[in-house]
Order: C-alpha cells, then structure tokens, then sequence
C-alpha cells in the first residue's frame, strides 16, 4: 500500500516540475472524460472531483446549499484555490452530465478555460454514437489548440493501448477480492483506485500495479485474509466515493462486512470496458466512454448488467447503494436497482442517502449493522 498511500503527494512534486518545461495539466470531474487524448497531447490529466467536507461551506456562499456534496466540495476547492490540482490545472474539461455539475461548470468556467462536452441523452449506439463522436473531435480541436500540439494516430494508439493495459491490470486486482482469502479490504482498494487520478507517470504507474498484484497473489496463496470467512461480501454502488467521502465504506467494514466490490466510478465503473485497439480511433474511444453506465443516461440499463455480473463474479451477499444528498439521478434510480435486484438474486439492497458530514455516522451504523445482521 506504500506505493499509492501517498501518491496524491509525490504527483503534485512532479506536476509542479513537469509545468516548469511547459507541460499542462488539464483538470478532469467526470469518468466520461477520454484521458487518452489528453495524453496523446503530452498533458497530464487530474481528477478535481471534490470528495471532502472543508470546502463545501464556502461553496454555499455562491452555490445553493441543497446541492449534492460532490458538486459543492468541487466547487469550494475552486473558489477557495485550496486544492493543489486545481491550482495547477492549466484549463478543465466537463461534461453535461447532471443539472447541478453543468451549472457548476458555467461558473467554473469563469475562472479557468474550460471545455465543456455535451453528452447526449442515452447511450444507444445508433442514437448517439455519431453525435458523441463529434464531440470527442470537437475535444481533440479544443486540446490541441490549448497545447498547440497535433494528435497523431500512432500516438493515440499508443495511448489506448497504454490505458487499456492499465485498466486490465485494476481488473485482476479488484478480481482478487472474488473470492475468499480477501487479501485487501475495500478502504485500502479504495486508495488503489483512487491513486490513478493523480498520475504523472502513467507507466510507472503500471509497474506499480504488477507489484501489488504480485503481493495480492502471495497473500492469498498464503491463506492471509482481511476478515473471517463469514464475513458478508458486500458490493458498494451509487455515487463516486473517495478520500475524505468513505465514511458509508468504512462503517460497513468497522462492522464487519467486507467491501469485496466497489462499482461506482472510482471503482469498477470507471476501468471496466476497454477501448477497442483494432477500431479506428476516435469512433472506438467515443464508443467506449458512451457506454459509461452513469445515472444521468436513460435509459441506464448498462449498469444493470454490470451489477448483475458483478453480483455473480464477487458472490456478492448484500448491496449498499450510495446517493449523495440531493442526487436525483442517483435516488431515482435505486428504486430500480433494489426492484431488479432484490428478485433476481433475493440479496438485500440497502440504499443510503447522506453527504458528507460526518453527522448521522450514528444512524449509518445502526443500517449498516442491521443489514449485515442479515446474514448470521
Ligand atoms: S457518477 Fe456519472 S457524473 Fe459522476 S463521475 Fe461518474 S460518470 Fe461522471
Ligand atoms: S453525485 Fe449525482 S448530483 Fe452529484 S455530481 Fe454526481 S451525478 Fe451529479
């Protein structure tokens, strides 16, 4: 864990060297943005998504207070310049993908170029396909003015391999938790995770993650794990969680659980679909980022089926989905999950809605040790 415990740290050193010769840094909010061709263009993308408390009163000087913590939190590091990212970002790039995140985007537009990609509504290929297409074109203009370097093929070729290779390996290693030992709880994969919005070095990067997943394969073959056999195997969906924003994360492992999944998007969502090497480029990244299975498309029934294969792969026992206060998308959308779910697999679906504060930590628990109660 030594290796991604701090390395939010030790990229902020290297950005601040790299931006020293002139390299950008383009700061990211959402899964739905194509990394590989902020690489292709020799910049270093950062995730700005905002996931602790601190900011967010300042953010409710300008922004409504009953708006989802995400957007506040990312928000208040902006207007506070409190975030070393974003400090560093040269311009943004969002997405229309919620009401309160594209708002958001207009007034952060004010203080940072930012280029804003229109998602279309629903992710059905013959739909929306082409016009996403444009869109990611339209992207590739944006970056290469702002950097004044062209994209070549080879090297946006390079880059999809690159990336696809990194999201292969996150895929062993979160396969590691499917079944028992457990050699990494979730809090801890969590971290792995997350460390991968904050890379300079992509391929360092990489190397890294063959090093973990060796160790996570001697652990097991040691029989080592991080709970006891009948500890419930819990899958975690919903909002983005992260650093500062795991309380529902550790309460279910403080109580006994153990978060064998984890699908939102700094989980399995974000790294699950590769982008297809043998298309041609720009039609195979647009492809891939449409199949985002985000709430804010509707129909949504791509993350159906990944919680369905996820359910299977995990031998998932109970589910926690995760709204943030005033996610609508999110909130709506569970009624369907937790119907589909619960008579397809008869597994219990307990669906939370908090911010983060940590004020109802209290009330949390009691759910949360209800619900693992379940199943002793
Ligand atoms: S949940 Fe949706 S809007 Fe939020 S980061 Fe993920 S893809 Fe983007
Ligand atoms: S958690 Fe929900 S409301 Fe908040 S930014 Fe994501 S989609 Fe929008």
């Amino acid at each position: 864990m030594s290796l991604f415990d701090r390395l939010s740290e030790k990229s902020q050193l290297e950005i601040e060297t790299a931006k020293e010769v002139g390299t950008k840094v383009v700061g990211l909010y959402c899964t739905f943005a194509p990394k590989e061709l902020v690489r292709a263009v020799g910049a270093i993308p950062v995730g700005l998504c905002g996931k602790d408390q601190t900011p967010i009163r300042d953010a409710e000087t300008i922004l409504p207070a009953n708006l989802c913590p995400l957007i506040k939190s990312s928000y208040g590091y902006a207007i506070t310049n409190t975030c070393p990212y974003f400090y560093l970002s040269d311009f943004l790039i969002g997405e229309t993908t919620c009401d309160g995140k594209k708002k958001m985007f207009e007034l952060l537009g004010q203080l940072k170029p930012l280029f804003l990609m229109h998602l279309p509504p629903c992710c059905d290929e013959n739909r929306s396909l082409n016009y996403w297409v444009g869109e990611v074109i339209r992207l590739k203009d944006f970056l290469e003015r702002q950097t004044g370097t062209k994209i070549g093929e080879e090297e946006l070729s390079r880059q999809i391999k690159i990336h696809n290779k990194k999201r292969v390996l996150l895929k062993e290693i979160v396969g590691y938790c499917a079944n028992y030992p457990v050699p990494i709880s979730g809090t801890d994969m969590m971290v792995v995770m997350e460390s991968r919005n904050f890379l300079v070095d992509i391929e360092g990067y990489i190397n890294n993650l063959q090093r973990l997943a060796r160790e996570l394969q001697a652990i097991k073959r040691e029989g080592r794990s991080v709970c006891s056999p009948d500890a419930p195997r819990i899958l975690l969906t919903g909002c983005p969680v992260g650093k500062g924003s795991e309380k529902v994360l550790r309460i279910i492992e403080e109580c006994g659980g153990v978060v064998v999944c984890q699908e939102h998007c700094t989980g399995i969502k974000s790294f699950n679909l590769l982008v297809d090497e043998d298309d041609a480029p720009y039609k195979a990244i647009a492809h891939r980022y449409l199949k985002t299975p985000c709430s804010c498309m509707t129909p949504n029934q791509g993350r159906i089926e990944l919680l369905c294969q996820l359910i299977e792969d995990f031998k998932i026992q109970g589910v926690v989905d995760l709204t943030w206060q005033c996610c609508h998308t999110y909130n709506v959308e569970s009624y369907l999950i937790k119907t589909f779910l619960e008579k397809r697999y008869q597994i219990p679906l307990l669906h939370l809605e908090t911010d983060y504060s940590e004020s109802d930590t209290g009330q949390l628990k009691t759910r949360i040790e209800a619900l693992l109660e379940m199943f002793h």
